[in-house]
Parts: C-alpha cells; structure tokens; sequence
C-alpha cells in the first residue's frame, strides 16, 4: 500500500524512520552539505530558543554570567590535560592552514572550551575573594561524528557551557549538583521528559573529570538518551592551567572546578520522548505554536472567518498564548488539520461559518480527548485565552505523567541474567554490577547495553554482579539500557 506523501513510518515498524521522517517533514531541520552537518530551519531552532531561555534565566538567577570565547584554541592547550586530550583527538577538528599558509603551530576548533577557559581563569583569579568564578557561554562546538543523526549526533551542535572554579572541593560538588538539578527541572518542567539524575560509571565519565552526573531520559522505544551532563573535576584542570588562588592564610592553592553542558540534543530527546505514529507531539512550553487556527469557508464566508480567525489569535496572544492562523488559501482545511497533527501542534481550534454564528470554535487536542473519546469539542469564542490557557497547561501536565508512566512501566530491577536480557531488549533494567570493565564489555556485547548512571535516589544494596557473580560495586543498583 502507498503511504500518504505526508504521514510518517509508524514507530512499531521502524523507529529509527519514524525519526527521519519526523525531523525533516516537521521541517525541523535540513541535510548540511558536510556529512554530519545540519541546518536547523526556523521550526526547530524555535524549540530550541524556548528550552534555552528557560535554562539561561535558571543560570543567570543563580549567579553566573555569560561570556564567550574563542572558537580556535592553540593545540598545545588540547594537550596540557592527558586524559582530555586523549578523550577528544579522535574527534577533532584542526586548522593546520590560514591565510593561505602552514600555521607555525595547528589551531583546535573546540569540541568544548575547559582549556580556553582554564587558561583565562588561570589569568584571572588570583585571590580567594575572585572565588567563586561562576562563567557561562552559549555557543556551538565541533566534534567528528562517524554515525551522524539530527540532532542526536552532529558534528556542530549547539550547547551552553557552564565552567566555575571554587576554593574547596565541597563548593565545586554542590555547583555540580546545582547545574545538574538545572537540568533536571527543564527536562522534567519544560521538556515535560521523565529523566532520571545520577552518576555516572567511572568508563562513563568526561575525559579529565573526577565524577560525572548525567540526566537521562527514556525514549519511546526503550532506549536511553543522555540529556545533559554536569562535572566535577577536582583539580586536573587547575593543575593543568595553574589556577591557583591566594587563601586567607596566604597559601597558593589550587581551585576546584566544574563544567556542565545541554545542548540541541535535547530537542532530540523531547521528540522521541512524546512523537506517536501521527509524527511529533510537542509539550506546550516548547512549542512555537501552542495554537493553530484553521479558518473555513468558501468565498464571501472565507473572509469573515479569517477576520473572526485574525481576531481569536491577537486574543490568545494579548493572553501570552503563541497562536498562529493558517490561511494558506491553496490548501483545503483536511491537509491543515493532517500538517500540524504532523507538526505536533498542541492544540488545533478550527472556525466555520456556524461556529461563528454560534459565538464558538471548534477545539481538538494532539492527544484527543482520552476521557470522553471525543473527537472535537466546542468552545465560547469569549472565553477562548483562560479555557486555551488551562487546556494547555493540562496538556502539558499529561505529557509529563505520560512519559513517567511509560518509564516506569518499561524498568525492571532484575536479578539474573535472562530478566536482564529481557529487560534491556525493551527498556531499561536496574541491575546490581561488579564494576568491572570485562563484565560490562561482555554485557554490551551481548545485548548492547551500556550503564547508563547510578541514580541518585536508588537505595543502599548490595549483593551478586549480574553477570559474573562477583560482588556488586557502587553501593546500588545500576540503569542499564541501550543508549543514543
Ligand atoms: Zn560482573
């Protein structure tokens, strides 16, 4: 059978098509010519404004400011770090030629910026009244991607980067924690995502941290993806770029820093966390339409509704609502309704020539009406922005309950090896592990699965390796899943 030019592959049958189909038809995004690249057209960079500006008004509210520095970095500084630089060569990119010349000395272009800025804080922190220094920069970094997807893995991509120093190891940890429940809120708050908080495995960690945190969500097909990271690492920075203070005693000490980082991933995250069989379903708060008005009618009729249409949506918007009229008069109203279901659009409000007459507009929601079955409901024209605006923070609530409900439903804890194995093909399975680099490669190559954090709500157990048999690590159970 043909496939309607507009839906999508259903999820069952291949999600990883879904996917595609989604991003592109939703026009979301568009191919780079550089593989790996991609263009974020004004649909999908609007998502990404709305989860920026919530996370940017939580990072200026707690003291950080912004800054910005350089996207080329000397390739000496990549290698003052062992572990960092030994973590990244893989993915860099590096400038050997400018100005139509062989450069003296081979520029980096960031795939994150601790060095760059290590050696500015180096600079400017001397005393232990410069400290805390609490910096933050939005901007985009490079790192090669052998198996690009949009949004999930691209070679450019689009981050903030927190990056604080501190006197003691003590503040740098709760800073750590601080950004971390950043992450957190948007994600569960504006994301309307079930992620859950924890630490990550020491083979998991950023390459020169001492402990890395992580969010991390699940998507509609079991998987995990991880949605933003938070790091503490001690003093191997500061050793690394002497960032060092003057204490009150008068002692040089070395500071303590963090770093912590979410980027256009994110967007990712959110639409495999809620898009269905119909394409994407997009929470209210990151929606760039909450509302989409359909008008109806033809000739004369035409005219008054997209007046009455015009009129609802200055309404809604004067009431803080982002509406949006479609009156592309090529298009019948079915192929509307069908594009922005496709769309994700929240909430859909159509007006006809009776709708008009009757003082009403006809409302569907993306999910329907689970209660009533109902496919549309009528709502009074003049009381429009409270019952929108109630409706929507609804829709938001029931994405979020919906996402925790299907986490919940596909997690096991498990203890033993087939629960496991069964757990993993379709979820995620808390198990008890070793630890042991061996074990989790025998794990990985077995099922895929990778541990994907240590959550920090999990209780004291201890007990048997899943695996092996040996004795547990970590004190708790671990998330195992198999990941983006
Ligand atoms: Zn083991």
């Amino acid at each position: 059978m043909a496939r309607d030019e507009r839906s999508v592959t259903p999820q069952s049958e291949d999600f990883s098509a879904w996917y595609n189909d989604v991003v592109f038809r939703a026009e979301l995004v568009d191919r780079g010519p550089v593989r790996g690249s991609m263009v974020i057209r004004p649909y999908g960079y609007r998502i990404w404004e709305l989860l920026q500006a919530d996370l940017d008004r939580r990072i200026k509210e707690t003291g950080h400011q912004n800054a910005y520095f350089p996207l080329l970095i000397p390739q000496s500084y990549m290698e003052r770090e062992a572990e960092h630089v030994e973590g990244f060569a893989p993915e860099l990119f590096t400038v050997t030629r400018a100005g139509g010349k062989e450069l003296d000395e081979p520029l980096v272009i960031r795939p994150t910026s601790e060095t760059i800025i290590g050696e500015m804080m180096a600079k400017w922190i001397s005393s232990h009244r410069d400290l805390p220094l609490l910096l933050n920069q939005w901007g985009n970094v490079l790192r090669w991607e052998m198996r690009p997807r949009m949004f999930l893995r691209t070679s450019e991509f689009l981050w903030q980067e927190g990056h604080t120093a501190h006197a003691t190891a003590a503040d740098a940890t709760a800073e750590t924690m601080l950004a971390l429940g950043f992450y957190q809120d948007v994600a569960v708050q504006v994301a309307a995502m079930a992620t859950v908080p924890g630490e990550k495995t020491p083979r998991e960690r950023f390459a020169g941290a001492e402990r890395t945190f992580t969010i991390e969500g699940m998507m509609r097909d079991g998987r995990a993806l991880q949605a933003g990271t938070s790091h503490f690492m001690g003093t191997n920075f500061a050793a690394a770029f002497g960032i060092t203070y003057t204490s009150e005693g008068g002692t040089a000490e070395f500071c303590h820093t963090t770093s912590w980082g979410m980027s256009t991933r994110m967007v990712g995250g959110l639409i495999m966390t809620h898009g269905d069989d119909k394409g994407l379903v997009l929470p209210p708060a990151v929606a760039p339409y909450q509302v989409v008005i359909v008008p109806i009618g033809r000739d004369e009729q035409a005219e008054t509704t997209l007046a009455a249409a015009k009129d609802l949506a200055a309404a809604l918007r004067r009431a803080g609502i982002r509406t949006h009229v479609d009156d592309r008069p090529q298009l019948s109203p079915g192929f509307k309704f069908n594009d922005w279901e496709m769309r994700g659009v929240p909430i859909r409000l159509e007006i006809g020539p009776r709708d008009l007459a009757a003082g009403t507009a006809l409302m569907s929601r993306r999910l329907g009406y689970p209660q009533s079955g109902a496919a549309k409901e009528a709502i009074p024209l003049d009381l429009a922005p409270d019952l929108l605006a109630a409706e929507l923070a609804a829709f938001q609530a029931q994405l979020a309950q919906r996402a925790a409900d299907f986490r919940a439903d596909h997690t096991a804890v498990v203890n033993s090896w087939p629960e496991f194995a069964a757990a993993v093909a379709s979820g995620w399975a808390l198990a008890l592990q070793c630890g042991e680099q061996a074990c989790e490669d025998e794990i990985k190559a077995e099922t895929t699965a990778t541990p994907r954090c240590i959550p920090l709500e999990g209780e004291a157990e201890q007990g048997r390796c899943i695996r092996c048999g040996k004795p547990s690590a970590y004190g708790k159970r671990v998330i195992f899943a198999r990941a983006y």
